[in-house]
């Protein structure tokens, strides 16, 4: 599995090239809009041009992949609240495009008490409006989620279905498996959930994974992010991943908190725990792999002492805390 992080774009969309670079990534996530607000300012052409150089060369051309904003709710039973969430849809995936981005991740959505048959169908016409409206250079990921309140996709079952609708493909967030009650911890829970992919949505369908440990217990249908190796997880569910045949060609971002140093220290323990770099991937590893980082306020793990002292041990609430 290739291994990246998802990066902050603040002062520019290309930074987070650079930023990608600094850490080591393989393979990166972005937000490309403001997302917490329903207007957000036009992708200026030279950007998106400097952007698209930048990912070709530093090898994320084919590993990037965007996160849609959270307001965004496809099965909305608010007419208002359904109307902007599709058109911001489009939005994203046109950005995308504009980017030379894949893919979008893009939680299903929440029924708001609809129920989840109807909460399903009204998704799967909210991507059909939106694949409509786009070209075909973008896949639309359905990311798994954690089942909190009435947030469909907590269910393979629930993704399966709407892979019925083209250009679409599952990434799978390892906390929010976990969270909703798929284990992974020993080789049999690990398997048995495997198995459970393929028999859902189908190994060939999914895109991405998003690694992050769970805060929250196994089932518990709350989405807390941990560092790697911290949460309920523990760390032999990721060497396990990361070393899935299966998954080889695939890559998979980190969401963890974003405390001082710690991307570059979580990416670093995946690193170590792979036994093999997935082809491609050596070049930008030997630069700088395990070595220390090149930007360094950002990526240098930094041991803070007082009330901030405890940086380290923050929690994101996906994805809200992941910053821009
Ligand atoms: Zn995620
Ligand atoms: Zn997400």
């Amino acid at each position: 599995m290739y291994l990246g992080v998802h990066v902050s774009a603040a002062g520019g969309i290309s930074r987070a090239v650079e930023e990608g670079l600094a850490l080591g990534c393989e393979a990166i996530q972005v937000f490309t809009r403001n997302q917490r607000q329903w207007r957000p300012k036009p992708l200026r052409a030279a950007e998106a041009r400097r952007f698209r150089e930048a990912a070709r060369a530093a090898g994320y051309a084919g590993r990037a992949m965007s996160h849609a904003s959270y307001l965004i709710n496809l099965c909305a039973t608010v007419a208002l609240t359904l109307r902007r969430s599709r058109w911001a849809l489009v939005d994203e995936i046109r950005r995308c495009e504009a980017l030379g981005i894949p893919y979008l991740c893009v939680h299903p959505g929440a029924h708001m008490g609809a129920g989840e048959e109807a909460g399903l169908a009204l998704v799967a016409e909210s991507l059909r409006h939106a694949i409509a409206r786009t070209t075909r250079r973008v896949t639309v990921l359905l990311e798994n989620t954690a089942g909190q309140g009435t947030s469909l996709g907590w269910r393979l079952e629930h993704l399966a279905a709407l892979l019925r609708v083209p250009r679409t493909g599952v990434v799978l967030d390892t906390c929010h498996l976990f969270a909703a009650g798929y284990d992974l911890r020993t080789p049999r829970a690990y398997e048995k959930t495997m198995r459970a992919v393929e028999e859902t949505v189908g190994l060939e369908r999914v895109k991405a994974f998003h690694l992050n440990d769970s805060k929250a217990g196994l089932g518990s249908r709350v989405d807390r992010h941990e560092h790697i190796g911290r949460g309920g997880l523990r760390g032999t569910a990721f060497r396990r991943l990361v070393n899935d045949p299966r998954w080889a060609t695939i890559f998979g971002v980190l969401e963890t908190p974003k405390a001082s140093g710690m991307d570059w220290k979580n990416l670093r323990l995946l690193r170590r725990m792979r036994t093999e770099p997935p082809a491609g991937a050596g070049r930008r590893r030997r630069r700088t792999a395990d070595a220390e980082p090149l930007v360094r306020d950002r990526a240098r793990p930094v041991r803070r002492r007082g009330p901030r002292g405890r940086a380290g041990r923050e929690e994101a609430e996906h994805p809200r805390d992941l910053g821009r």
